[in-house]
């Protein structure tokens, strides 16, 4: 039997025989943020400098505050049905990795992923784009649907999402959640829709994107094109 090497040694070997490197994990950066972190840089001038500063400190302080409200009503289980949902980016069915299948895909899914508090699960709501589109409808669908099939016996719901307008926050999607209040098969009495700021809403939902993208990306190395040849 060998012995163990130092740790010195695995430092040597893992520093100069492995070409890796390491980064800052990717974030989606807000257009606020960036925008004003710009203007902050572009100017001279420290009045306005400080301006653009405050301007920023109430923009971060307002998304914080709505994170914070998040964190306190996802503890609010006994008394209500609390989720978040978000579109998942859209997915190409195949998932193929060569650029001459690229081309050719021509059919995307979308995913509605609605994450529960109550029970902490993930649920998603998959359609292909021949069956719908991602418009505000196809969300209020999802919506509608899926507290019908777990929140009927709830009197109060508070649900969680970014305020994208043509998808989340609009008339359409409030007017759907308004007639399932009237709805007599269900006990629903109050729906609290709250948005978080745009870029700085992170939400448990991207967790479990982040673990079916990973999936996705296994299995495209499984079953690469060239294996199938
Ligand atoms: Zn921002």
């Amino acid at each position: 039997m060998t012995e163990p090497k130092k740790l010195k040694y695995y430092n040597k070997v893992f520093n100069t025989k492995f070409n890796l490197h390491f980064k800052a994990p990717h974030q989606d950066i807000c257009k606020t943020c960036d925008s004003l972190n710009f203007k902050i840089r572009g100017t001279d001038d420290e009045n306005v400098k400080k301006e653009f500063e405050v301007q920023k400190e109430l923009h971060q302080r307002k998304a914080d505050s709505a994170r914070e409200n998040l964190q306190i009503d996802a503890k609010k289980i006994n008394d209500a049905y609390v989720l978040t949902f978000d579109l998942q980016k859209a997915l190409a069915f195949p998932k193929l990795t060569t650029s001459v299948a690229y081309y050719k895909r021509n059919l995307y899914l979308y995913n509605l992923g609605i994450h529960c508090f109550n029970n902490n699960t993930g649920y998603m709501n998959v359609w292909n784009e021949i069956e719908g589109g991602r418009g505000s409808q196809d969300i209020a669908v999802c919506l509608v649907k899926h507290l019908k099939t777990h929140a009927v016996t709830q009197n109060h719901v508070i649900m969680y999402s970014d305020s994208c307008t043509g998808q989340n926050r609009n008339i359409k999607t409030t007017l759907s959640l308004l007639k399932l209040i009237q709805d007599p098969d269900t006990s629903i009495t109050t729906i609290d829709h709250k948005f978080l700021v745009s870029g700085h809403s992170y939400l448990p939902n991207d967790g479990e994107f982040g673990i079916i993208e990973s999936a996705s990306r296994r299995h495209g190395q499984i079953y690469s094109p060239d294996q199938w040849i």
